[in-house]
């Protein structure tokens, strides 16, 4: 390579770095939507979840209150044919030992009249709090559509401009040196990091190491490809004059 071709071919690399970094970090928040929108139908779901939960819980409590008022109707039954025996019955004994059967009857249902009240106060509370949860689903609902679509909108975006700068690469490419292209892909495959280094004011831009006066003497010939003694990357360095253009 001539002089000025190399010096070429370390701006043109330079380039297919920064396109490069460009394209990774598009891929990397292209990455990231999936998991974005797996989140916003979690959060749903879990309202969802605890909605049913609480139905389930209301329906129990239901079941429970038909029950206590099937026991006091029983009750009721049995105390009216306790009540016709005693105007049958012969002894006094007789008419206590029913008279006994009845006030147990009543003990009772004051307990299960008391149980009532209680299941009552406990299934309007889990019907307010049913009412404050459907409200808070759709509300919920509402908003992770509405984010849903803008994450589907930019997942769309970020598709077209992937495949916008892997066209431009792909025609980028065939420009540079194919050792060089390999030696700056074997690197990045190995390293995930830069290959090339911009060296100004002396100094090589990845470490912020001054590099070492023959070193940069050698690179600003561009004449053959020069690294930085202590991170290894090829330096691409300013020109002497200002006249070339750089990076
Ligand atoms: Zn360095």
């Amino acid at each position: 390579m001539a002089n000025g071709s190399l010096r070429q071919q370390l701006s043109l690399l330079y380039q297919l770095q920064e396109h490069d970094r460009e394209l990774l970090s598009l891929h990397q928040r292209f990455q990231t939507i999936p998991r974005h929108i797996k989140q916003l139908e979690d959060s749903v779901t879990k309202f969802k979840t605890d909605i049913t939960a609480k139905s389930d819980e209301l329906a129990e409590v239901e079941k429970s209150l038909r029950s206590k008022n099937a026991e006091l109707e029983m009750n009721e039954v049995q105390r009216e044919k306790y009540k016709t025996e005693q105007r049958t019955v012969t002894t006094n004994d007789q008419y206590t030992a029913l008279e006994n059967q009845i006030d147990y009857l009543d003990q009772k249902d004051l307990e299960t009249e008391e149980e009532i009240l209680e299941l009552m106060e406990k299934s309007d509370q889990l019907k307010e709090e049913l009412t404050g949860l459907e409200t808070e689903v759709a509300h919920e609902d509402e908003n992770t559509s509405k984010q849903k679509l803008e994450f589907l909108e930019e997942q769309k975006t970020l598709k077209e401009r992937i495949d916008d700068k892997t066209k431009q690469r792909s025609e980028y490419l065939p420009k540079i040196d194919k050792e060089l292209s390999k030696q700056y892909h074997n690197w990045i495959n190995r390293r995930k990091t830069d290959f090339v280094s911009l060296g100004r004011n002396g100094t090589c831009g990845s470490c912020r190491l001054t590099i070492q006066p023959q070193n940069l003497k050698e690179a600003q010939k561009y004449e053959k490809l020069v690294f930085c003694t202590s991170c290894k990357r090829v330096l691409y360095v300013e020109p002497p004059s200002s006249d070339i253009p750089y990076p």
